[in-house]
């Protein structure tokens, strides 16, 4: 092996650039480092409701918040199970990978699934949401849902046009929305948009690490809850109810709150969740700018075909026909310890993921993109060199 052929020991900071789980802020980092503490201890008790409060404002709920020792599949878990009876309709939106795991789950779990398909280049069309509703005359549909950001694709799903759609077609059931990699990145607006239920997840744009999931929960919803006869235990809302933290049956994950702590407190408090959002707006158009400037010389392009739809934490890139995105990706890594997100499901290979959520700004973005072209030049992936520039005249 020639000394060019070595595998070299990356050297300098890892560009962690997937869309979840994502970079973990020093601070956060800290936090979540702390002994630890009887999670009935005043001083926890303290942490612990500030932090509730806070996730109800990241959330913008004044609603009902119930957390889970688990990862997001815990909270979709958990959503479905309080609140659906075996045998029971849900409608869900097709958009991708991740609406297609949730309709899985459901199955699973005995309920009924009806999809609303889409092309996961275009996205759903309300249309076909608002037919599929206006065909259920009986009303067996119970609940609708919907990933607001579909982390596979690259695209999100305009929610309060889904309720539109619901209340101009005066159906009753619950809207769903999984918030996994929109919360505290993207808009979301939980009470205002008539969310029943909203599933969120602790590894994205909270920047914690993996683990802690929750749920949003109506009024509506709550009621719902009251006749659902799908087995639960863990994840049971009123045993939940009776406790003190109103939430886990079983040990409070202690130092999940100190991070989180920290991480509300950057959000809300030093960086404000309004500018939050702007610059996970600011970052998205300089990485969607650099891949469609890069498009050009038949070179890889946004799988995102419909701009109204572009998510703002993550960007799917379809890589020109004959060139593996997981062999650029291999390659990113081991050689400039750059770490992009794979292909999910059937776009494994073809797709590979750039995740701009979280702990980002200008430079890590830049430097990502600089070292996406530069692998694409060292691979021989045709491409129009330049697309960090394109990002600079976004950002400037
Ligand atoms: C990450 C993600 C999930 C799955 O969450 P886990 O924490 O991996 O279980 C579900 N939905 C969306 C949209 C996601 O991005």
């Amino acid at each position: 092996m020639s000394a060019s052929e070595t595998p070299r020991k990356p050297r300098g900071r890892q560009f962690f650039a997937n869309p979840g789980p994502t970079n973990i802020p020093d601070s956060v980092l800290l936090a979540t480092a702390h002994q630890t503490v009887d999670f009935n201890d005043p001083n926890f008790l303290e942490v612990y409701d500030s932090c509730v409060a806070g996730l109800k404002q990241v959330l913008r709920t004044e609603h009902e918040v119930f957390l889970y020792t688990g990862s997001g599949h815990a909270a979709w878990e958990a959503t479905l199970v309080n609140l659906l009876s075996p045998g029971e309709t849900v409608l869900i939106l097709e958009s991708g990978y991740f609406s297609d795991s949730w309709a899985q789950m459901a199955q699973d779990l005995g309920l009924e699934v009806r999809m609303v398909a889409a092309d996961w280049r275009r996205g759903v069309d309300l249309g076909a949401v608002r037919a599929a509703l206006a065909d259920d005359t009986a009303q067996a549909i119970r609940a609708v849902c919907v990933v607001h950001n579909e982390t596979a694709t690259g695209m999100t799903i305009p929610l309060p046009e889904v309720r539109a759609a619901l209340d101009a077609a005066g159906h009753p059931a619950l809207l769903l929305s999984d918030t996994i990699s929109s919360l505290g990145s993207l808009d979301y607006r939980m009470d205002e948009w008539g969310i029943d239920a909203c599933v969120g997840g602790s590894q994205k744009g909270l920047m914690l690490p993996t683990g802690m999931s929750f749920t949003g929960v109506s009024a509506k919803a709550m009621q719902a809850h009251q006749s659902s006869r799908l087995p639960k235990h863990y994840f049971n809302w009123t045993k939940m109810l009776g406790r003190r933290h109103r939430s886990f049956v079983g040990t409070v994950p202690t130092s999940f709150f100190y991070g989180l702590q920290e991480s509300l407190r950057l959000m809300l408090r030093e960086e404000g969740l309004e500018q939050v959002i702007a610059r996970h707006a600011r970052l998205a158009r300089a990485v969607r700018a650099a891949v469609q400037h890069w498009s050009g010389n038949d070179g890889p392009q946004l799988f995102c075909l419909n701009p109204a739809r572009y998510s703002d934490s993550v960007t799917a890139v379809l890589m020109p026909e004959g060139h593996d995105a997981d062999a650029l990706r291999a390659m990113a890594l081991q050689r400039f310890n750059l770490s992009l997100g794979g292909g999910l499901g059937p776009l494994g290979g073809k797709v590979f993921r750039i995740g701009h959520l979280g702990d980002l700004n200008e430079p890590m973005i830049l430097g990502t993109l600089a070292t996406v072209e530069l692998a694409m030049r060292v691979a021989g992936v045709p491409h129009a060199p330049g697309g960090v520039d394109a990002a600079l005249a976004t950002l400037a």
